[in-house]
């Protein structure tokens, strides 16, 4: 097989795993590495023995494919000049800044007739393909998606930092199109919002309840999903899957409360998971890195033309949901009237403080 030539550019905190990963695989030449910042570019370079460089324009005509994996301000501009270029591309998430820019990439790899595939990583979650091999037809979500404030992604909120995720799997789970949204989000630190709540309600009566937030401490990412088929709760972070659904007796004749005596009531309890509500739990964290195989499938459709499993279109579909949420959240009268405080950046003023610093000096202050 011949080898395609790559290239990655930005390698910051993401983009530098995007080089390990290519610069170790086999069929593979890692050509360069671009960082606006020199220093960075060098380290990366040198640690994966390529070539460093501070604007993309020396690699356009060098390389088979591309990872675009700067600040989501510049993946338009870069994305573009790679697919004018006939080149393929990988652009992480979110695609770009608004639905404009996003047609505009479409259209230039529909041009070229060459690939284009946006970085919704958790496509590749072990828990979450399982989850698609099953007949489930989503009536309600809820998607949590929390993490801590890392200083990073700061052009943007957690919505397209985020919840963007959420929104991609939802749309892949439920299918469009979305009737209504109702958003409600709050900036903390300035700048853009850092948690936002989403309520989506699907033409097909789906309803998802979707929250992210850049400022809680300790991690969280899940999805659960209640259907006619039964319930699945998707740990994101452990990549473990749970399926419950009703057993052959409940699905038939329910459960036969009027009929049961004493003790069989008192047995349900201990019966209910398992009797009648039948429990897996599938573990997917033993199934590979996936951004590994983002990447590798990524290759896989460069090499042979098909179109990937997120591909532009998808990562469109997603960002224009996205602006529907912060269009919301924008609008959102958090005390009723128009005339008063608006959107994530004006909130009420506070009515007081929670606790007093003294209270903060006491030692079970930190259990939370
Ligand atoms: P980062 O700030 O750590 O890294 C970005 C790098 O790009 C920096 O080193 C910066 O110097 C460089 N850069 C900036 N402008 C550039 C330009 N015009 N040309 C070349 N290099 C440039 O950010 P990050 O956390 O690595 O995030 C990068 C992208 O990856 C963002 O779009 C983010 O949303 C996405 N991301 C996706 C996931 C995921 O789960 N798929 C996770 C983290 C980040």
């Amino acid at each position: 097989m011949t080898r395609l030539r790559t290239a990655v550019i930005g390698v910051g905190h993401l983009g530098q795993h995007h080089a390990r990963i290519l610069a170790h695989l086999p069929d593979v030449e890692l050509v360069g590495v671009v960082d606006s910042n020199p220093e960075q570019a060098r380290l990366i370079a040198e640690r994966f023995h390529t070539r460093a460089y501070t604007h993309y324009a020396a690699l356009l005509r060098q390389v088979d494919a591309v990872h675009v994996v700067t600040p989501t301000i510049y993946h338009h501009e870069v994305a573009a000049a790679f697919l004018e270029a006939g080149v393929p591309v990988l652009v992480e998430k979110p695609m770009c800044r608004t639905v404009a820019e996003a047609d505009h990439l479409i259209a230039l790899a529909e041009r070229a007739g060459v690939p284009l595939q946006v970085g919704h990583i958790e496509r590749f979650n072990p828990a979450f393909e399982e989850l698609l091999r099953r007949p489930i037809r989503p009536k309600f979500i809820e998607a949590e998606r929390h993490g801590p404030f890392t200083g990073r992604s700061t052009d943007i909120g957690a919505v397209l930092d985020l919840m963007i995720h959420d929104l991609d799997l939802l749309l892949t789970l439920v299918g469009g199109p979305v009737a209504r949204v109702a958003a409600v989000g709050a900036s903390v630190f300035g700048g853009h919002e850092d948690m936002v709540n989403a309520r989506l309600e699907f033409a097909n009566g789906c309803i998802a309840h979707v929250t992210a937030s850049r400022i809680t401490r300790h991690p969280k990412r899940r999805l659960r999903v209640w259907a006619p088929e039964g319930y699945a709760g998707i740990d994101f972070v452990t990549r473990k899957l749970l399926l419950v659904q009703p057993s052959e007796e409940v699905r038939r004749w329910g459960i036969p409360l009027d009929r049961l005596d004493g003790s069989a009531r008192a047995r349900l309890r201990e019966e209910l998971f398992g009797r009648y509500l039948q429990v897996l739990h599938l573990d997917g964290d033993r199934k590979g890195d996936m951004l590994t195989a983002e990447i590798v499938h990524f290759l896989e459709c460069v090499r042979t033309g098909r179109r990937p499993r997120v591909s532009g279109y998808d990562g469109r579909q997603a960002l224009a949901l996205a602006e529907r949420v912060l269009e919301s959240l924008r609008t959102h009268a958090w005390e009723g009237r128009a005339d008063g405080p608006v959107g994530p950046h004006q909130l009420p003023p506070p009515a007081g403080y929670l606790f007093t610093p003294a209270q903060l000096a006491c030692p079970q202050a930190d259990a939370a």
